[in-house]
């Protein structure tokens, strides 16, 4: 039984599937209810480095008293908040990044090479594209942390180069770029987040897997340490093995369990424009943390963080402050602000430390936990969905899970 129709639910059903269970999804509300359709699609072994770094307590603080920022924590007398924040600049230092670089790595790289093979099957056609992500920067200090950090890669065998301008110009022949310079991540890929969804859903009903939509889970029954059954309305669901995603809800559903899984959500925007000039590459946009796919025709665009309790309000002046940085890279790109129909957002479910959770519980036996993704979910749910799937299985695992504990908290 797997709770949770997003990117890692979803995966997680897949790979279950393929080992040779009976699987059933449920979903509280329905396949497009979660973070994973309407993202930036981007694959990202270059996210070696976690959210939970030095330097990003100073730049949310900062960030803070500006409404058009691409980062805001909205402060608030929130236990789950405090206690967040509180476990978050404990891990924003240079030892956490050290220690969370492989594994990182590891899961990543492990995660597009299974991308690679679901893209082999017929009728998986998700838009896969293997051409990297491009890092731009206008500022020399942006430059200076860039730089550093691609020599990082480097030494860590990733595939990563330093462009002046112009040598990133000739990748981007289409349009004009107004930058001091990039990084190509050429280890890095994308992909359509919501052809992506919607392929493995209907791979997954087309061999025997259940998903039950608008079927929130409620309860658990537990009886000596196990999970006897899944509660979700009237309806009683026993499985040998639960999974448990569920995304930025994972807390509230571990806690119907008497776990503590924290994290908080992470509310990010997106919005689709005309592909009026070619672009080739995805983009970050550094110093506006403003990320660029082309998808299906046509431009993605999105960005902010706002850490806050879920709540769906869209808010006009984060949307302004993503449209107002695109000319300032792409001159050719000025855009209108889209009306508040076109946009859509999710929920990143953030961890205080930066890490996802994968393993079983140490409560529960039957209980296997995938979640806490942050903004890297779409490129590590086949990872973790065949961990999953390994550890349902007893099999040996394909990347070692240490980092990942969904208790360590
Ligand atoms: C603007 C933006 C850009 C992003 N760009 C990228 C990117 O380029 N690359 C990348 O890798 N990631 C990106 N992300 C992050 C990525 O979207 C998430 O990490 C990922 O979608 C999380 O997947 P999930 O399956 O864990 O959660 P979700 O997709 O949120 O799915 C969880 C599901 O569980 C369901 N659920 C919750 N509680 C219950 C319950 N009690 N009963 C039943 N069902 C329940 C929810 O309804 C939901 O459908 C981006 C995010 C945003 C906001």
């Amino acid at each position: 039984m797997v709770i949770g129709a997003g990117v890692v639910g979803l995966s997680s059903a897949y790979y279950l599937r393929k080992a040779g269970f009976d699987v059933t999804v449920v979903e509280q509300g329905d396949l497009t209810s979660n973070c994973s359709s309407g993202n930036a699609g981007m694959l990202v072994p270059s996210h070696f480095v976690p959210l939970a770094a030095p330097g990003m307590i100073s730049k949310g603080i900062r960030w803070m008293f500006n409404s058009r920022s691409p980062f805001y924590v909205k402060p608030a007398l929130n236990p789950e908040l405090i206690s967040w924040g509180l476990k978050f600049w404990k891990h924003a230092s240079e030892k956490h990044v050290a220690h969370s670089a492989i594994p990182l790595r590891d899961l990543h790289l492990f995660s597009k090479s299974l991308y690679e093979e679901l893209a082999a099957i017929p009728g998986m056609d998700f838009g896969l594209e293997k051409k990297g992500i491009l890092m731009l920067f206008k500022k020399e200090s942006t430059a200076e942390e860039e730089i550093a950090l691609a020599k990082k890669a480097q030494e860590i065998g990733l595939d990563a180069v330093v462009l002046t301008a112009e040598e990133t110009q000739l990748l981007e022949p289409g349009t004009r770029l107004d930058i001091l310079g990039a990084v190509h991540y050429r280890c890095d890929g994308h992909l359509s987040p919501s052809r992506l969804v919607q392929q493995l859903a209907k791979w997954l009903e087309q061999n025997d897997v259940k998903i039950k939509t608008h079927c929130p889970v409620e309860h658990f029954d537990i009886a000596q340490g196990r999970i006897r059954a899944v509660i979700a309305g009237a309806t009683r669901f026993e499985a040998d093995t639960v999974v448990m995603t569920g995304g930025a809800w994972l807390p509230a559903l571990a806690r119907r369990a008497g776990l503590n899984v924290p994290l908080m959500p992470g509310k990010g925007y997106s919005f689709m424009a005309e592909a009026t000039h070619a672009i080739q590459h995805p983009a970050l946009l550094l110093e506006a943390k403003v990320a660029m796919t082309p998808m299906d025709g046509q431009i993605r665009f999105g960005g902010t963080m706002e850490i806050a309790p879920i709540q769906h309000q869209i808010h006009p002046k984060r949307i302004e402050g993503i449209v107002q940085a695109i000319p300032d890279y792409y001159p050719d790109y000025k855009l209108a602000v889209p009306p508040k129909e076109a946009i859509w957002h999710g929920f990143r479910p953030c961890s205080p430390d930066g890490l996802p959770y994968i393993g079983r519980s140490r409560k529960l036996d039957n209980l296997l936990i995938a979640g806490g993704h942050g903004m890297m979910g779409v490129s590590l749910a086949p990872a973790s969905g065949k961990l999953i799937a390994e550890l349902a299985s007893g099999d040996a695992l394909s990347v070692p899970i240490d980092a990942f504990a969904p208790e360590r908290f």
